[in-house]
């Protein structure tokens, strides 16, 4: 068997390093056009940063090394130039002599990647004007950075160009980051993303939204000036462009394997392309949501990598099957941690999948242990209870709570396993009741109808009639509360029932949900039937209403008791 892998970085590598363990008589050749294989591309921001200040870190393997640990037949500066799927050869040229020769295969397998998306505007050409994926454009960036380089406009605001951003800052440069969606992490629900744009904005970056870059020049002194789409300049010393990748397939196309419609690689449970000689994975490829089914393009490592590893099982006989994928992502922005799992809940609206939103923001750890801070967890679930998406911001512990729930995803939990789940405490690490068993208690509430929540976009059109009900301390009312509140603390609420109005809607709120919840389990036992608590509270309706007016003074209650 003679396998040849096209891109030889994630799911490439993985597939022949896997190959090679299961058959030790396979010849394994490995074609990289890049002058670097097995490299660490997800360590390449925190090189442009200082954070790994040697290059050498992240270059993991050598052909050289290859060959004594794996007898892997790796050429770096060999790109592939044509497939004929017919004749089973590959076109090659290698790059330093410029020869071109013919390589034969048994079985080809497609890493190629994914390419960075230029946006289609004059300018991108210029020298300044770089994108991030390669070693070779990490120390680009890296010269640009050196020469004194004082500001950087960074076009996108999702992982990469947050990481970018961070490292750019990292590196004493002002940082203006453009982004064309109203929101920095697009694939976040924006209240989520609310608090990554405030962290952005605390590190001291400019953070442009609902923005696009029209145009690029030349200023002089290879500075750039930059037109973007409300008709600002902004004059930058590098730009770099960070606005989303598409599967690198343009070698799959010639050859005529069958695409979608964004040029992604079709492949069958066992990675098989139209052509069964010829597996697709990562970037490259068309996988299939692990929530809703539906075909989708997650151009993350850690899938690539165990599509590479499931294509060389079934290669060689091991079944190696495709897995839906739930696109668990994370990142640090400065000092917080954004991570997500499974559907968003703007994902899910357009899917039209019918689906229940809960907020929380438990401490990350006990909170009477040295350094506790919240942690902002939102949880989607279906009306059966199923887990269908989680999101969260914070610090410490952001990862784990979004592993377990990813994890509980896959196993198709619902909201109740949750509750019931069993996870590692100790007053340093979590809570007895963590933050995932709060999540499910709240779903699970929610679901028995024990609870029922408002949202901040009811405020908008809100019944006239509708009584907002705050239970925080007459202190946190005077402080700011949303405008027409009537403040009962939810420790008085039992003797002032009375003022509360029986047969109208009563939207209860306080900081984060909890109390408001208490508030609402005694009103509905004391025969109130409209009440609803917000959720999440005024924390997670300031995210989603940056613009929200409070007001300030004292409570109405206490006014109206001192005016009697
Ligand atoms: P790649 O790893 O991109 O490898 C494709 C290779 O194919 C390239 O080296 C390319 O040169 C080669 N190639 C293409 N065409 C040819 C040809 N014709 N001939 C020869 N060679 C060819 N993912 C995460 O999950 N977490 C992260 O933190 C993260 N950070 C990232 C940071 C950066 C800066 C970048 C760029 C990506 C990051 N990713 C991250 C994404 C992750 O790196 C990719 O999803 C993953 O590498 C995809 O693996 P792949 O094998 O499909 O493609």
């Amino acid at each position: 068997m003679k396998a040849v892998v096209i891109g030889g970085v994630a799911g490439g590598m993985s597939f022949a390093a896997r190959a090679r363990r299961l058959a030790e008589d396979a010849e394994i050749v490995v074609l990289e056009r890049d002058p670097y294989v097995s490299y660490a591309n997800c360590g390449l921001p925190y090189h442009l940063g200082d954070e790994i200040p040697d290059r050498d870190a992240l270059i993991l393997h050598t052909p050289q090394s290859l060959a004594r640990s794996l007898a892997l037949d790796v050429r770096t500066g060999h790109e592939a130039l044509a497939i004929d799927p017919v004749e089973r050869t590959i076109l090659v040229r290698d790059r330093a002599t410029g020869r071109q020769y013919h390589e034969a295969y048994d079985a080809l397998v497609l890493s190629t990647g994914a390419a960075p998306v230029i946006p289609p505007v004059p300018g991108v050409g210029l020298p300044s004007v770089r994108v991030l994926r390669t070693v070779p454009d990490v120390d680009a960036l890296r010269a640009l950075v050196d020469r004194a380089a004082r500001h950087a406009l960074v076009v996108g605001a999702g992982f990469i160009g947050l990481e970018a951003t961070e490292a750019l800052r990292r590196r004493g440069l002002a940082v203006t980051l453009v982004e064309l969606a109203a929101q920095v992490l697009p694939s976040l629900d924006p209240e989520m993303a609310r608090s990554i744009e405030l962290e952005l904005l605390g590190a001291g970056v400019e953070v442009r939204l609902a923005t696009s870059l029209a145009s690029l020049r030349e200023a002089g002194d290879g500075t750039v000036a930059a037109e973007l789409s409300d008709g600002s300049q902004v004059l930058a010393d590098l730009v770099l462009l960070a606005a989303g990748v598409r599967p690198e397939t343009s070698l799959a196309a010639a050859a005529g394997l069958a695409l979608n419609a964004r040029g992604a690689l079709l492949v069958d449970q066992h990675l098989r392309t139209s052509v069964p000689s010829i597996y697709g994975v990562g970037d490259a490829i068309e996988v299939v949501d692990a929530v809703c089914g539906a075909p989708v393009s997650v151009p993350l490592a850690g899938p690539a990598s165990r599509q590479g590893r499931a294509a060389a099982d079934h290669l060689f006989g091991r079944g190696g099957q495709r897995s839906p994928v739930l696109g668990t992502a994370i990142v640090r922005v400065f000092g917080t941690v954004a991570a997500t799992t499974g559907r968003s809940e703007k994902a899910l609206r357009s899917a039209g999948v019918a689906h229940h939103a809960v907020h929380l923001h438990p401490n990350n750890h006990a909170g009477y242990f040295p350094g506790a801070r919240p942690l902002h967890l939102k949880l989607l679930f279906a009306p059966d209870g199923r887990v269908l998406g989680a999101q969260a911001t914070g610090g410490e512990g952001t990862d784990k709570r979004i592993d377990v729930i990813a994890t509980a995803i896959r196993a198709r939990m619902t909201v109740g396993d949750l509750a019931d789940l069993e996870l590692a405490y100790a007053p340093p690490f979590g809570s007895a009741k963590d933050p995932v068993n709060l999540a499910g208690f709240i779903a699970s509430n929610l679901l028995a109808e024990d609870l029922s929540v408002w949202r901040g976009g009811e405020l908008a059109d809100m019944d006239p009639g509708a009584v907002l009900l705050d239970v925080r301390s007459a202190a946190e009312f005077s402080s700011g509360h949303l405008p027409g509140a009537l403040n009962i603390p939810h420790t008085e609420l039992r003797g002032r029932l009375g003022e509360i109005a029986r047969d109208c809607p009563v939207l209860v709120y306080c900081a984060s949900g909890f109390r408001s919840y208490l508030a609402l389990r005694v009103m509905r036992q004391s025969g109130w039937t409209q009440v609803r608590s917000l959720s999440g509270g005024l924390s997670t309706l300031q995210l989603e209403l940056p613009g929200l007016a409070l007001e300030l003074g004292e409570p109405a209650a206490t006014l109206a008791a001192a005016l009697r």
